[in-house]
């Protein structure tokens, strides 16, 4: 796809966004033609330049090229490719169950794009966070400003350099920034909100966002808990617990955050934990390509920060000027540490020594509502407990991460840990309002039914719209056979009547 006009540089926020705002308005963006041509447009974006993005995910965190590969790049293709299968049944109007009284109207709903919308994404997954809302929000028939993080540098600019490439570069524009350039985008009336990242900053979006009433779809973090118990496959469940907190060095909003056991379960984890780490990372981690770097110099600091007091039982390890710290265990962890006041976001995993799963959930509940939980266990009583008398985004029994990757299951927070959802058609539906429309005529039986609810009132008047507004049920299957013995019945009967007639 080539590029069709010099992309002016110098755009303010407000002229970014009044631009989408025209096009909108126009009617470009509705037609599912030109949805799906965009659409394509981004498939042929990752065909071509998927060696120039893995390029710059290295640059920014010098993310592995299975990680880019398994977790953004596939993801991606797969996600456009299921937008593609499914738009046109997805975009269609809706006809739902009708009562009696709207038996001859036209009831339905139609799939409505919100207007101008403004997807804020986050730099620890760049391609992904950014672009999985603004596929389904094309989808939908919405204008778009893109906004990438300004934390992952070299991928923002390449998506700024080569998406007007293959969108329209009016419709979709990408507008960099830090904080400066945010705040004045955040001033701008937007239709639609969908933002990326930390609680704090959800905070200030939300705050934004209600000088217009704008809905607001808020994807943030959180402590997500794992929980193990003595019944779990202790071997299998180190693998999984490390691979969700060593991939991207822990900077997933999903990674397990800590860890409750018994202490009898805490000792096995870390000797198991040693063995696994040699597997994953060989015996220097640092000189391993397949392990990420901390994002930025204030990241690391915290975390290097978050050390302090810990008793470290695996690795410990960090070096600032390659921003590197080592997959690191801590044991007995005190619940009041300052590690476990905030989110980690990094690779460090403290253990928090508790003696049953009715205690486990006690600490659970005591906190923030988390994005993630993860249940280590094989005694369906427990699970079933803990999923229960807890409250989180999702949950994901038996290992980790896996759950925001099942194609159709909604995606999102709850509490501090966000609002609203996506992934699949779930996104679809994010980016679109449901227009509520009713189509009547002017015939003469349907006026007669209407009547019914014009002065003068009277009881019997009540009763007849009671009846009216009862739910139109649809004939059930099993109601099959009687039907057609009754139209047996009737067929026999008229033709006994007519045999009788003509034979006399
Ligand atoms: P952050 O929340 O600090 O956000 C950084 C972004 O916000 C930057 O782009 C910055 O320019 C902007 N920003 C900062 N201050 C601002 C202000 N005052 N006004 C406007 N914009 C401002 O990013 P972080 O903390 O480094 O991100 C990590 C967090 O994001 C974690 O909590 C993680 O769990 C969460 N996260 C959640 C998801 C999810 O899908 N739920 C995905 C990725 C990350």
């Amino acid at each position: 796809m080539a590029a069709d006009a010099v992309i002016d540089l110098t755009l303010s926020a407000p002229q970014v966004v009044q631009s989408a705002r025209d096009r909108f308005n126009e009617g470009r963006t509705r037609p599912l033609r030109f949805r799906k041509k965009q659409l394509n447009g981004l498939l042929e974006f990752v065909k071509e330049n998927q060696n120039a993005l893995l390029e710059a995910m290295h640059q920014d965190l010098k993310k592995p090229k299975q990680e880019v590969m398994v977790l953004e790049i596939i993801p991606f293709v797969k996600d456009v490719e299921h937008v593609l299968n499914h738009l046109d049944e997805w975009a269609k109007p809706e006809k739902p169950r009708k009562a009696m009284v709207n038996w001859m109207d036209g009831v339905m709903v139609y799939n409505d794009p919100y207007g101008v919308v403004l997807v804020m994404g986050a730099w620890n997954y760049p391609l992904q966070l950014t672009m999985t809302p603004v596929i389904g929000a094309i989808a939908a028939g919405n204008s778009v400003v893109i906004k990438p993080s300004d934390l992952s540098p070299a991928t923002s600019q390449l998506m700024y350099d080569l998406l007007p490439k293959y969108l329209d570069r009016e419709c979709y524009p990408v507008y960099l920034g830090g904080v400066k350039e945010t705040t004045e985008l955040l001033k701008e009336r937007f239709d639609y909100i969908f933002y990326t990242g930390g609680t704090a900053v959800g905070q200030i979006i939300h705050k934004a966002a209600n000088r217009y009433l704008t809905p607001v779809t808020l994807e943030l973090g959180g402590k997500s808990p794992a929980y193990i118990d003595a019944s779990a496959d202790l071997d299998k469940t180190v693998k999984r617990v490390l691979w969700g907190k060593c991939i991207n060095s822990g900077q997933t909003c999903v990674a397990p955050d800590y860890i409750l056991c018994t202490k009898e379960v805490q000792d096995k984890f870390v000797k198991c934990a040693q063995k696994v780490m040699l597997e994953f990372y060989g015996q220097d981690i640092q000189d391993s390509p397949d392990y990420c770097r901390i994002v930025t110099d204030r990241h690391f600091t915290r975390l290097v920060g978050l050390l302090s007091g810990l008793k470290v039982a695996l690795g410990g390890r960090y070096e600032a000027k390659d921003r590197f710290i080592e997959p690191t265990i801590a044991i007995d962890v005190s619940p009041n540490h300052p590690i476990m006041q905030e989110e980690i976001f990094g690779p460090i995993l403290p253990i928090i020594p508790i003696s049953s799963v009715d205690e486990a959930i006690t600490f659970i509940n005591k906190r923030d509502k988390p994005l993630a939980l993860y249940i280590f266990s094989t005694k369906k009583r427990d699970r079933e407990k803990m999923l229960k008398e807890t409250s989180s985004g999702g949950v994901c029994v038996n290992d980790t991460i896996m759950h925001i990757a099942v194609e159709d299951l909604p995606f999102g927070g709850v509490g501090q840990s966000g609002m609203g959802a996506y992934h699949g058609s779930k996104t679809f539906d994010t980016f679109t309002h449901k227009k509520t429309v009713l189509v009547k005529d002017f015939q003469a039986l349907p006026e007669k039914i209407l009547a019914s609810r014009y002065p003068p009132y009277s009881d019997s008047k009540i009763a007849f719209i009671n009846l009216g507004m009862k739910e139109r049920r649809r004939l059930s299957l099993k109601y099959l056979p009687h039907i057609i013995m009754f139209l047996l019945g009737a067929a026999v009967t008229v033709a006994v009547f007519y045999l009788c007639k003509y034979a006399k």
